[in-house]
């Protein structure tokens, strides 16, 4: 052996400096400990419908492979999905959208980072709210550019167009916005998305909980703004997680440079997922809007039950299935909270602090799951924390 093969001979498996940046996803610790758990317990931390995928959405997946549709597609998504993802935007929104500015991706995931690929460059910066959906901040760390969070619980945790202006730099590159928001479930008023539209900085726009509004109008950025890439998917109105598909809308000039991301880290979305999509955009409008309406239930279920166990809701949410609880009288580490909650009452709940500091003494209760189990779970926490105060 010469002494350099010695060299590599040593050189150890590391986590690089990157990796060390990137945060865990602590929801996923207390599902791992929830499922690890010998009693059955009450989920209530997750973020996915528990609906099965409405049938006529199966069946065209199935019809797909049957016709060997098992390949790889054209990396910006098969003409079919993107039209109907174009002609989503017409009839739900009255917008007009190119089918050449789609991009069909497996999930809404990498379409975020494909849009923080495309707008940030190292050093730069993105507004982001506090809270935040978990993710963003690591994928604004895993392109090493910089989030600037501007807390937003002062403001019903509304983005205010003017706390943004006074927050952006010469590094500023973009704003995230998230409509209805994970964890808080509020709805962004059109008045501030106009403001922010007027801003003229780029904004990314999640809208993934979009078909899931219970009070008030839903409304796209792309109503406002065409300075904007807006980010959408079949995982939650559709009850389609496990299928990983989503898309975004690019502007015209900024697709090609997306694509370039996605040919090279995904090269496309599954085939049969994406003719799955064109199903659902096409035949499962009434399976959306039944259980849209089961979810508006359960939502009035989670608040009343939360009112009658003395737990205090930090916003009324008008969307997605989430509702925030300010826990601070008990903990100032709701991860920990949300774990001695799992062990002792045997309900699944989500730290606050995985959304961001103003949310770090929060619990994060979602009310996808059946109202009997909304009641039981909620009432057992109600109890735990209850003599936790005496
Ligand atoms: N954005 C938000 C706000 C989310 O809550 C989620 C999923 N929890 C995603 C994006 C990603 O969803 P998916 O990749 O399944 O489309």
């Amino acid at each position: 052996m010469t002494g350099c093969e010695g060299l590599w001979y040593r050189v150890g498996m590391k986590e690089s400096l990157k990796a060390s940046t990137i945060e865990p996803f602590l929801v996923m610790d207390i599902l791992e400990a929830a499922n690890a758990m010998d009693t059955p317990v009450i989920h209530l931390e997750v973020g996915e419908p528990d609906f099965d995928t409405p049938s006529c959405i199966q069946a065209a997946a199935i019809k797909a492979m049957q016709a060997g549709r098992t390949h790889y597609t054209h990396s910006l998504g098969i003409p079919e999905l993107r039209e109907a993802i174009a002609r989503h935007y017409q009839t739900t929104y009255g917008v007009s959208v190119d089918p050449g500015q789609v991009l069909v991706t497996a999930g809404s995931s990498p379409a975020l980072l494909i849009a923080f690929g495309v707008l940030l460059d190292a050093g730069s910066e993105i507004i982001l709210t506090d809270p935040y959906y978990a993710c963003y901040p690591n994928f604004a760390a895993f392109i090493d550019a910089r989030p600037r969070f501007i807390p937003t619980r002062g403001d019903g945790f509304q983005l205010v167009p003017d706390t943004v202006k006074a927050a952006m730099t010469p590094r500023t590159r973009a704003v995230l916005v998230n409509s209805p928001a994970n964890p808080t479930g509020v709805c962004l008023d059109a008045e501030h998305m106009r403001g922010l539209s007027e801003l003229g900085l780029p904004i990314i726009s999640d809208e993934i909980y979009h078909g899931l509004v219970y009070e008030g109008e839903q409304h796209t950025m792309l109503e406002f703004t065409d300075n904007a890439i807006v980010i959408g998917g079949f995982s939650k109105a559709y009850a389609m997680t496990g299928w990983r598909l989503g898309w975004a809308v690019f502007p015209k000039d900024l697709i090609r440079p997306a694509q370039k991301i996605q040919q090279n880290l995904i090269i496309c979305a599954p085939a049969m997922a994406q003719w799955a999509g064109v199903a659902a955009l096409d035949q499962a409008g009434e399976d959306v809007e039944r259980m849209r309406l089961v979810f508006a239930r359960r939502r009035e279920v989670m608040l009343e039950e939360l009112a009658a166990s003395g737990l205090e809701v930090e916003v009324r949410p008008n969307g997605a299935f989430y509702v925030l609880v300010n826990m601070e009288a008990v903990t100032d580490d709701s991860y920990r909270l949300a774990f001695d909650i799992l062990k002792h009452t045997g309900v699944g709940v989500t730290p606050g602090k995985d959304f961001g500091p103003a949310t770090a003494r929060s619990i994060r209760f979602s009310y996808a799951n059946s109202e009997t189990n909304i009641r039981e779970g909620v009432r057992r926490v109600g109890e735990y924390i209850g003599n936790l105060r005496c």
